[in-house]
């Protein structure tokens, strides 16, 4: 496995390949691994000939009381996992490498409007665009065919396919199911920040998830009763706080009102300090 910090070395080692007639399949991540990452890494090894990993914790997708300066890194560690599953490249660039003249007054950034307004992007200005416009500048530097997202981040999915649609990049996005704990919390990267009574508390998200589709399943369909019922159950857990509980259209994440079509259901919950997301689609 490779490890390249420049965007100009992993532009012509990627040529060298493309050229011999691999394929490349690409894995963006903001790093310390765990297995949700890896199960990206291991569906995109099986389906492509190479697998580009790229480990970069982004600042323009922060906002300035957000926990960038925190984030967990570990690129040594990050590299051995990513080898084990057979990645083939990790590319870790600097700040510096990525927004040479920096990222706070960028001229060029891509916007995705209307899908970034509800959810995380109500509560978090700013973020999705800095989204788009990284994943966007990686997909011009690694030019994949296909790209791995975790539907852990549905919303994120949901913008980056809109992104390649309207601005026909040339590049396959594939989602892949949300990884558990056995007890049900999503992996995050964020889930060491939990002391141990808050990593008990965080298993409130999956639960609550659990019990709209006990409700979808005994028939109810009106949107905000399942919510009403969401909110009831995590307010009853002290140590959390709720960002936002959303019942929308799982393509085109309009609200819901009448549950007919396929929804997504998804949350953030402040457990503590840590920011925690969580979905689930109901297929109907
Ligand atoms: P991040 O490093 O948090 O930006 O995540 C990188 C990629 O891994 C994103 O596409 C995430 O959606 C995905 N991912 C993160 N956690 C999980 C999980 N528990 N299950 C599946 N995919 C995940």
């Amino acid at each position: 496995m490779r490890i390249v910090n420049k965007v100009d070395q992993l532009k012509d080692v990627i040529r060298q390949l493309k050229l011999a007639g691999n394929t490349v399949g690409f894995v963006p991540t903001m790093g310390y691994l765990h297995e949700g990452h890896l199960s990206l890494m291991r569906q995109a090894k099986q389906e492509q000939d190479i697998v580009v990993v790229s480990i970069f914790v982004n600042p323009l997708q922060f906002g300035p009381t957000e926990d960038f300066a925190v984030y967990p890194r570990d690129l040594a560690r990050d590299s051995a996992m990513a080898e084990s599953v057979g990645v083939d490249i990790v590319f870790a660039p600097e700040i510096e490498e990525m927004y040479p003249n920096g990222h706070s007054n960028l001229l060029t950034v891509v916007d995705v409007s209307e899908l970034t307004e509800g959810l995380c992007g109500a509560s978090r200005p700013g973020h999705f665009r800095g989204v788009t416009t990284v994943v966007n500048k990686l997909f011009n530097i690694v030019e994949p065919d296909v790209a791995y997202f975790g539907q852990k981040d549905a919303q994120q999915v949901a913008v980056i396919k809109q992104m390649v649609n309207d601005l026909n990049i040339n590049v396959k996005v594939v989602a892949v199911p949300i990884v558990r704990e056995s007890d049900g919390l999503a992996l995050s990267s964020r889930n060491v920040f939990l002391s141990k009574d808050e990593r008990q508390a965080a298993l409130i998200l999956s639960k609550s998830l659990k019990l709209a589709s006990t409700l979808l399943a005994e028939g109810e369909r009106n949107a905000d009763i399942i919510r009403s019922a969401m909110t009831k159950l995590i307010s009853d857990e002290p140590l959390a706080k709720i960002d936002y509980i959303a019942i929308n259209d799982a393509v085109t994440l309009a609200d819901v009102i009448n549950i007919e079509k396929p929804v997504l259901i998804a949350l953030a919950v402040k457990i503590g300090k840590t920011r925690l997301i969580d979905n689930m689609v109901w297929e109907g």
